[in-house]
């Protein structure tokens, strides 16, 4: 005998044999369809502008991993502020977290480049040459003649330019948009490794978005299979409200002139509208189900229906289990809370650490295997290695260090000007000589300051040895 939890055994893109089962998912039409295009749009805007939108010089958003170059939101990373990274995945996670168990996979539907790319670009384009479901069926069983292949081939093409299209953007993500403009000058052959990479990923695209498509929701993506664990029964998702729906004789097609009430039927007048807009191909009705990414076409389709059959909209709306049951409104529950107290205090360190963080960053260390010299007079020597890294995109020249916690000297081994130049580091040696007087002991703390001309640019400790005893 059949479960009723059998439709959990399979998904809807492969058949009995384990072969893939194309889906023709119903344009969708309505209220959510075209909100979610209007912030498709302001997403993808964002996306394509990022990487030449430039703060201060630096470029808004930029992941370089090879040269370990990283600006978020025009603020420049190096590999030292590795931990303020840390710190902001953490926090981003966490969001997703909390965002995840009040409100379900929203985040897939609405924010998702997968869903904004294939919903609304590419399933766009293929709307507008193969026509809707009913054509595409058709399109797909018809022999390949002059239509269907001139119908293919405008569409696989218009897909490798927008694949291209988005690799290019990725790599100027990647290695920064002045870098992709002045390669694009220069010409493929005068870079050849970068253009075959470009190819490669132009594939990856083409392949995800002409082929794989919904597959990455349903088994690709680690966020989809984390929902099992993150979802409960007051999360909001996109919910069939079955209680309403299936009444007390069940979902039934509808019939004039009858008194459905009076029958015990429930408002689903089982169209199967809500299935065939599906992009991933599910029936909703069986309840909420991992391959959902809460698109709203089913809410959309629905609605439509239930304004054609004069019933009130809604039945398949954002709710949650417990809503439906028992019609309880949104709790922000003890775990909700939790979750945004602890994301509450990571944002709160991570703006202090961001506000604390100097331009310049300056390490001095004891050059190793060096222990102390004694000088002429009493005075005392040590040596060491320092490194300036400049974050900012301003110059810093005629750098100087002078002692800021004891009357000593401190020398760099520079023959000319020491300059920091625009998010770059500079490095050397420096003596710092100290009066035996002044020490206290074998190990003491020194302070030094960093100038450019007469202003301290930074402050950094470090330990200067002396002899255990001056007897
Ligand atoms: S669209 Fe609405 S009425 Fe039609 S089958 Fe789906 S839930 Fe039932
Ligand atoms: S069930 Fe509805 S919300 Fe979920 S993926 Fe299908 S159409 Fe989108």
């Amino acid at each position: 005998m059949e479960s009723k939890e059998s439709f959990r055994d399979s998904i809807n893109t492969v058949d009995e044999e384990g072969k893939r089962r194309w889906l023709f998912p119903k344009k969708p039409q309505g209220r959510f369809y075209q909100y979610r295009k209007y912030v498709s749009y302001a997403l993808l805007a964002f996306l394509f502008a990022s990487p030449f939108v430039k703060i201060d010089g630096n470029q808004f958003l930029l992941f370089n991993v090879l040269e370990r170059k990283f600006n978020i939101f025009g603020f420049p990373f190096w590999p030292q502020d590795f931990y303020l990274f840390v710190i902001s995945m953490i926090i981003g996670v966490l969001f997703i977290t909390l965002f995840t168990v009040a409100f379900g996979r929203i985040f897939c539907g609405w924010i998702c480049p997968q869903t904004i790319f294939m919903e609304m670009v590419f399933r766009r384009i293929e709307y507008a040459i193969d026509g809707d479901r009913g054509k595409q069926i058709r399109l797909d069983k018809m022999p390949w003649n002059a239509e269907k292949i001139g119908k293919r081939l405008l569409k696989w093409f218009l897909f490798f330019i927008i694949s291209f299209l988005i690799a290019n953007i990725f790599l100027a993500y990647l290695i920064g948009s002045d870098k992709l403009l002045l390669y694009v000058k220069e010409g493929p052959a005068q870079h050849i490794s970068t253009f075959i990479g470009l190819l490669i990923f132009t594939g990856v695209f083409y392949f995800i978005f002409a082929w794989f498509r919904e597959q990455v929701c349903i088994i690709a993506c680690p966020y989809g299979r984390l929902q099992g664990v993150l979802l409960d029964n007051k999360s909001i998702v996109v919910a069939y409200d079955h209680k309403r729906g299936e009444g007390e004789s069940g979902r039934k097609k509808i019939r004039k002139n009858e008194d459905r009430s009076a029958l015990g039927h429930g408002d689903c007048i089982d169209c199967f509208q809500c299935v065939h807009v599906c992009p991933t191909g599910i029936d909703i009705r069986n309840g909420t189900q991992l391959e959902c990414v809460n698109c709203t076409a089913c809410m959309d389709a629905c609605d439509s229906i239930m304004e054609s059959v004069n019933y009130p909209k809604g039945l398949i709306r954002y709710a949650s289990e417990e809503n439906i049951q028992k019609k309880k409104p949104f709790e922000f529950t003890a775990r909700m809370k939790g979750y945004a107290a602890v994301l509450f205090i990571l944002t709160g360190i991570l703006i202090g650490m961001l506000f604390l963080r100097s331009d310049v960053e300056a390490v001095v260390l004891r050059l190793p295997g060096q222990l102390y010299e004694l000088k002429e007079n009493n005075m005392v020597s040590n040596v060491y290695t320092y490194k300036l890294i400049n974050k900012t995109t301003k110059e810093y020249a005629n750098v100087t260090f002078k002692l800021l916690s004891h009357n000593g000297s401190i020398q760099a081994v520079n023959t000319s000007e020491i300059v920091v130049a625009p998010q770059d580091l500079a490095e050397g040696t420096l003596f710092i000589e100290l009066p035996s007087a002044a020490l206290d002991g074998h190990k003491n703390r020194v302070e030094i300051g960093i100038y450019s001309g007469d202003q301290l640019i930074e402050k950094a400790t470090t330990n200067f040895l002396g002899p255990r005893s001056f007897n």
